[in-house]
């Protein structure tokens, strides 16, 4: 028998309760405990059973149930209460709202805005996700929604979104894949007024047609729109495509990010016109996946407009932002040439552009490759990274798409991740410091005694060690163990103890064994007699990947030892709903990159919500917000390139940090039994991380530096029937034209005679530039001072803008930077009113 239907389930409930419905399907219930609390007390019991899912607690509970509640005044007074909660919440102007025109800075705030992602991780109640890039997804919409930035997140729906992990008798990690039936999922299709669903269509080669169905959660105020191919229209195989999240070839694959960006688009052209919500002026690209969104976008202004290609470029590249999350070249998502001529050759998919363009795009060093990434940043004109680090690293990795620049003036910014605290936070902790959004945690301080604190810690800790010791339970009796022989899962973890955990999913360069490297250490460690640590571990490894499962089984065996089985855990089906207890739970959150590869990281900052101390790598977001008090950095050993002598150091480092500071400040009590000074680490990390790791504030950087600019260039680019695109693409080509026959012919640096500069003089510097036949106000020349070595290679860069003196000759002053040996010289870059920075085009003439 099929689950109830979502208007099966409002037809089933009582006139007086049929707003209850609409809590049910709007996810804010998942971070709002009112709404919670609410369905619980329909029956605590199947709410409980059901996971804490109010869609399918109201298809579970006995309609007698729901009679008595309607004639109840108590309940339909709180029902209403709740409700009219919501209402105001949809409606009211919220921050996004409170920035006036343009955020004060002469940019405009767009009136709306697509996020587009391969995985959006909301609720566990809504699986679509695989792991961290989802949830971070997820947790982007839900801030959105709170701070009222209008958004409209674009995926697919995927039947099997995730998958569950058991583990066999010997440790070795086993999948299931359950099938999601959308019609039980808090999700609606969009429909023709005759009832009809509405269907994307998307060309495939063979003059086939992929459709695709569009769901749409509601998520707070933000609509999610998820494509859907298991539908009979489809052919069987294109029926596959959106079957599993990261399963298949790369053929599946490539299908599955066509109906992503290509139908992507065109499902949000639909439900805009469908609802009047404005069309979306900025897209953003969350991460390489998703890249062919700006195809489809191409060939609406080279269809609809009648825009040749590098005007239509132009145009999209203004409105469009890209956000890559992957440090690792091995981690880019890249596709076989001949596989995407395969489907975009013939030209039925985006009629109109043509093929060699497209191929251009995705272009790498590899001439049988293409790169989604590289797509990714061609088009899109503002870019960025997930940490400051990580910003680093790209501009270091994708450098070579911009040649001629320093790395440092690679167009690669950075926003660093954060999470979304209402989802996050455990009510205990939010009830005392009121909206971790507003600055509940910058002012909590006075109000709550460390002996206040220390409770509720303690109360938080009990409570995963309960979790603890059910999952255990369950995992050995699906391992095959019988009920009779585990009594002693009963006492598996002390909740005094101090717990530490480390989850995440098990690629290599996290290293979830580094903790076993010394196994008679790390057994020491957990064993000690009066300063004993607990660990809890969680993570699955990708289907595929046998070597990650090898790790897994590494650490199930050595926790099935009788020796430890009591102070370390492997739990298997890391997911939202187990992560949330660890996050509230656990003393200590540890995390062991191989630096730099972790692009950020977000559960660290979870747990920080809650009071955990990070006991880290400094990689990431932690190489940003560690300031030597809010927990520990474990020190890298950067520049040791053995990778087996590198874990080594680490693993000893980590070790000496647990045994010799860690547990000895948890277990140091005043007369009270409170940690005084592990409290006032606990208190340094609520008040200076919590305000920072906010999503709030990550979606507030994205409004202020991507998606007011991006509104703003994109309405430029547009305005005057796309004049402006259209011009800066007339300058493209006459630069191509032009450029390699641009020349910096010399330069000089005026010192008085018999002086000797001092730092912070004032020099001129004159240059003459042959521009190859442009206009002067084509071109930006620079002088440029800096550092100089043995190589005359210049460093500490120090730049001017040369104002034209006719005749080819250019002069500016500049102010001396360093003391020392400095070197000069003169460079020429593009100019254009549409460019975001002169390094865009990666286009300059080094003297
Ligand atoms: C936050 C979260 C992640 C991401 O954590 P990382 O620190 O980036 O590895 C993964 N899975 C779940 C369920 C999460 O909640």
């Amino acid at each position: 028998m099929k689950a109830v239907r979502r208007f099966t389930v409002r037809a089933g409930l009582p006139e007086p309760l049929a707003d209850l419905g609409v809590l049910a399907t709007n996810l804010r219930w998942t971070w709002h405990p009112p709404t919670q609390d609410l369905f619980a007390s329909v029956d605590p019991e199947i709410f409980d059973h059901e996971g804490g899912d109010p869609l399918r607690l109201l298809a579970r509970v006995p309609g007698e149930r729901l009679e008595q509640l309607a004639t109840d005044p108590d309940f339909l007074a709180r029902v209403r209460a709740v409700s009219d909660d919501l209402r105001a919440y949809l409606t009211e102007p919220r921050w996004y709202q409170r920035q006036g025109d343009g955020g004060g800075n002469g940019t405009r705030l767009p009136g709306s805005i697509a996020y587009f992602s391969m995985e959006f991780g909301v609720t566990e109640a809504l699986p679509n996700y695989s792991g961290g890039l989802g949830v971070l997804a997820g947790d982007h919409l839900k801030a959105a929604s709170d701070q009222g930035v209008p958004l409209i997140g674009v995926g697919l729906l995927y039947r099997s979104g995730y998958f569950r992990q058991s583990l066999s008798l010997d440790g070795w990690q086993v999948e299931h894949y359950p099938v999601v039936d959308p019609d039980g999922l808090p999700l609606v299709p969009l429909t023709e007024p005759s009832g009809a669903p509405i269907l994307v269509h998307v060309a495939m080669p063979g003059g086939r047609v992929l459709r695709a169905r569009i769901w749409k959660a509601q998520v707070g105020r933000v609509p999610l729109l998820l494509l859907d191919s298991d539908i009979e229209e489809n052919a069987e195989d294109l029926r596959g495509v959106t079957d599993r999240l990261y399963g298949g070839d790369q053929d599946h694959r490539i299908r599955q990010e066509i109906l992503a960006g290509v139908g992507g688009v065109r499902a949000v052209r639909t439900y805009c016109e469908l609802t009047g919500v404005p069309q979306p002026e900025v897209f953003h690209t969350n991460e390489g996946h998703a890249g062919f969104l700006g195809l489809e976008r191409l060939r609406e202004l080279v269809s609809g407009q009648g825009l040749d290609f590098d005007q239509a470029l132009s145009a999209v590249r203004a409105g469009t932002v890209f956000t890559t999350h992957t440090p690792v070249p091995a981690g880019i998502d890249r596709f076989p040439v001949d596989l995407v001529q395969h489907y975009f050759g013939d030209g039925t998919l985006l009629p109109g552009i043509d093929l060699r363009r497209i191929l251009a795009l995705g272009a790498e060093e590899n001439a049988g490759m293409f790169n989604m990434a590289h797509m990714g940043l061609r088009l899109a004109q503002r870019a960025n990274g997930v940490s400051q680090l990580h910003g680093a690293v790209s501009r270091e990795m994708f450098g070579g798409l911009w040649p001629g620049f320093d790395t440092d003036e690679v167009p690669i910014t950075s926003v660093t991740n954060g999470v979304h605290g209402p989802t996050w936070a455990a009510r205990e902790i939010t009830a005392v410091i009121g909206d971790p959004q507003d600055d509940g945690y910058e002012s909590f301080d006075e109000s709550v005694t460390d002996a206040r604190l220390w409770e509720l810690r303690c109360g938080l800790r009990a409570r995963l060690v309960d979790e603890v010791r059910r999952r255990v339970r369950a995992a050995w009796l699906q391992r095959g163990a019988s009920a009779l022989e585990l009594n002693w899962t009963d006492s598996v973890f002390d909740p005094d103890v101090l717990t530490v955990g480390f989850a995440r999913r098990v690629p290599t360069y996290k290293r979830l064994t580094l903790m076993l490297r010394d196994a008679d250490r790390l057994r020491h460690l957990l064993l000690h007699p009066d300063r004993p640590v607990q660990l809890v571990v969680a993570g699955k490894s990708h289907p595929a990947d046998d070597g990650g499962k090898a790790l897994i089984q590494q650490i199930v065996r050595f926790a099935d030892d009788a020796g430890v089985r009591h102070r370390i855990v492997f739990l298997p089906d890391y997911d939202m709903s187990m992560a949330r207890y660890l996050y509230w739970g656990c003393d200590v959150w540890l995390n062991n990159p191989m630096r730099p590869l972790e692009a950020c990281g977000t559960s660290g900052m979870k747990a920080a919500l809650n009071g955990g101390l990070n006991l880290s790598i400094r990689d990431g977001w932690w190489d940003e917000f560690y300031d030597g008090s809010n927990g520990w950095a474990i020190p890298t050993a950067d520049g040791v390139t053995d990778p087996v002598r590198r874990d080594d150091l680490e693993a000893a480092a980590l070790y000496e940090l647990l045994g010799s500071q860690v547990a000895p400040l948890y277990y140091d009590r005043d007369g009270s039994g409170v940690p005084a000074r592990w409290m006032a680490m606990v208190r340094h990390t609520l008040a200076s991380l919590g305000p920072k790791v906010q999503a709030s504030r990550m979606v507030g950087e994205y409004v202020q530096n991507a998606y007011a600019p991006a509104a703003t260039a994109g309405a430029l680019a547009q305005s005057d029937d796309f004049r402006v695109a259209k011009d800066l693409a007339a300058y493209r080509l006459r630069l191509s034209g032009s450029w390699p026959h641009i020349r910096v012919i010399d330069c000089e640096l005026h010192l008085e005679d018999g002086h000797t500069p001092v730092i912070g003089d004032r020099v001129p510097v004159r240059a003459r530039v042959d521009l190859a036949g442009l206009d002067p106000a084509d071109v930006e020349v620079q002088a440029v001072v800096g550092r100089v070595g043995d190589t005359d290679e210049l460093t500490d860069v120090v730049t001017g803008t040369m104002h034209h003196n006719g005749d080819g000759y250019y002069a500016t002053e500049l102010t001396l930077p360093h003391a020392g040996s400095l070197g000069v010289t003169a460079r020429v870059l593009p100019k254009h009113g549409l460019l975001a920075t002169p390094a865009e085009l990666g286009k300059v003439v080094l003297a």
